[in-house]
């Protein structure tokens, strides 16, 4: 792990910006290079990941309970991330981020994410639905449910590892329906 103290591009500030690499192999697929940039002053935050290697556009299917948590899973920001049966869905876009995690993590982002438009939507179908959506992420967790987690990359910079993962490339169709993150803007990172 490399760390750097760095002006903020952002507050303007001097030396508060902490720039931090770090690169790490994930098995059967290659070397990965994360990058974190933190704000001490302004509190910005960005992390993207990228794969060193050439890649093909890739889709990663795998079914999620209590005992895939520490699945690793690389989301790159050329990523769309989803779990269909709980109509959860992060898009690459001009918030999205790129990481290194595990299903555990994702889970815990996708909570937080609903957790958040619990607070944003007032009305009662939104907060009955989002409600609704954070008990079946309990219950995945406590082993009690199962779903679908699907990861799309058109430039397959990103991996679940796991060995019941099922894994296959984008074909051209599909990868044209996807949000790339570069050509288009989406308004909202998460969209349930
Ligand atoms: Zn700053």
């Amino acid at each position: 792990m490399n760390k750097m103290k760095m002006d903020c591009p952002i507050c303007q500030e001097q030396n508060c910006m902490e720039y931090i690499t770090r690169s790490e192999e994930i098995p059967y697929f290659g070397e990965i290079l994360e990058t974190i940039l933190l704000c001490s002053s302004c509190g910005y935050r960005h992390s993207d990941v990228i794969c060193l290697d050439q890649k093909e556009p890739v889709k990663y299917t795998i079914t999620i309970d209590s005992n895939k948590l520490d699945a690793r899973v690389v989301k790159s920001q050329s990523a769309t991330l989803s779990i269909p049966e709980l109509g959860l869905k992060v898009e690459p876009g001009p918030k999205s981020i790129g990481y290194v995690s595990n299903v555990e993590g994702v889970l815990e982002r996708f909570e937080n994410a609903v957790k958040s438009a619990l607070k944003m939507f007032e009305e009662d179908q939104a907060q009955e639905n989002a409600k609704m959506i954070l008990k079946e992420i309990e219950k995945i967790r406590l082993g009690d449910r199962k779903v679908y987690l699907i990861l799309e990359d058109p430039l397959g910079h990103s991996v679940i590892n796991h060995h019941t993962v099922a894994k296959r490339r984008l074909k051209s169709e599909e990868i044209e329906q996807l949000k790339t993150g570069y050509t288009t803007l989406s308004p909202e990172e998460i969209d349930y």
